[in-house]
């Protein structure tokens, strides 16, 4: 079962209880190799119409500091608002259940340079983001009130992003919202089941399979999973057991952020293009993990993690890119994966041989747009 072959067959991804099918054959299609229109890099470094660059006016009249790190605000078109919402009317059945639904929505911006990505910053600029990250992380889970705090990048136009200004978002909400809730139970019941720890033993599994990472820093393991749905979906895992972000050592946020710029400069690498993606940490609901326990920015983490709450969270980050077969060509999730279930063409061991094929020299250069 572990080498699949060219025949059709389906996959389970064990951390979110579902199959995708897998159709190889179709992937025998011949590859055309094609390279869409390259994707320059935003020219200027301060766009004057630009929301978050340093100095501007945002919509609403404020007006953004002069910042030259990382920046967050509130939202200020927040999908979910903090104020207790008034209580919903009583409905005439069950099945119409509705209820109130609370959160903080904030904008964190990477870098002050308009032209920026995460692929072209380097290993020092994206440190302070993942501390930033972990702050927000601690602040906006000490609210009594908040339950879970997701943190993601839209990036590019084909993923709805609004602004190619280096920024990503937190949503922290009132409620654990379905995906990683489903994961709290997929994680929660294989520890019950087992006594260890699902993705652990994921890791170890494809350690030993070996055909799907990318790579590998000290601290962390990025690799197609098993189950992708995506063409090139991309799951980085931290090596050592953490449950969020405020457990992660100070060497091991320096991990992530190699990570983060080696995955994101490979993606752009593939297709030669500033590479589309949504990503996102999933970490334990911040109910279960007391602020005592959680370790403020800067100090090095010595959080036993056995007893407390959420001892079955395991830490990663999940990459979504829509991309398929060049830098304009995505895959669409229609028809049969919208009524029955996802399902892909090219293996995810193929995936995982053409990204750990690409350079870690990003194609575009710094500084290149501006000689
Ligand atoms: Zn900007
Ligand atoms: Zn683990
Ligand atoms: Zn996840």
């Amino acid at each position: 079962m572990e080498n699949q072959g060219p025949h059709v067959h389906r996959r389970w991804n064990p951390l979110r209880r579902s199959w995708v099918l897998v159709s190889p054959h179709r992937a025998e299609r011949p590859w055309q190799g094609e390279v869409g229109q390259k994707a320059v890099p935003q020219a200027v470094s301060h766009d004057p119409n630009c929301y978050l660059c340093p100095g501007n006016t945002r919509a609403g009249g404020v007006v953004n500091p002069a910042y030259n790190g990382v920046f967050s605000f509130v939202n200020d078109f927040a999908a979910l608002l903090p104020d207790p919402a008034e209580a919903t009317g009583a409905s005439s059945s069950p099945l119409l259940l509705a209820e109130p639904a609370r959160g903080l929505c904030k904008v964190l911006c990477f870098h002050p340079d308009h032209s920026l990505t995460l692929a072209r910053m380097t290993r020092e600029e994206i440190r302070p983001v993942v501390d930033a990250w972990t702050r927000e992380y601690i602040e906006l889970g000490d609210l009594d009130w908040i339950q879970y705090v997701q943190i993601f990048e839209n990036r590019g136009a084909m993923m709805g992003a609004s602004n190619p200004h280096p920024h990503g978002q937190i949503w922290s909400t009132g409620f654990v919202p379905d995906e990683p809730a489903a994961e709290t139970e997929s994680q929660r019941e294989h520890l019950a089941r087992t006594g260890c720890c699902l993705l652990c033993d994921y890791v170890a599994a494809e350690r030993a399979a070996g055909q799907r990472i990318v790579f590998e820093n000290d601290h962390f393991m990025a690799l197609v999973p098993w189950w992708a749905v995506w063409p090139f979906e991309v799951l980085l895992i931290s090596r050592r057991h953490a449950r969020a972000l405020p457990e992660l050592y100070n060497d091991e946020r320096d991990g992530l952020a190699d990570a983060l710029k080696r995955l994101t400069t490979r993606y752009d690498n593939l297709f030669e293009t500033s590479f589309p993606y949504t990503m996102g940490f999933h970490q334990a609901p911040t109910t279960g993990v007391p602020s005592d326990r959680r370790v403020p920015s800067g100090r090095v983490a010595g959080v036993e993690t056995t007893g407390d709450e959420h001892p079955e969270w395991h830490f990663h980050a999940h990459f979504y890119p829509p991309l398929l077969r060049s830098a304009t060509v995505r895959k669409f999730m229609v028809g049969f994966e919208m009524l029955g279930m996802p399902q892909r063409d090219i293996t995810p061991e193929t995936a995982a041989r053409r990204l750990r094929d690409c350079s870690e020299q990003h194609f575009w250069p710094r500084g290149r747009e501006r000689t």
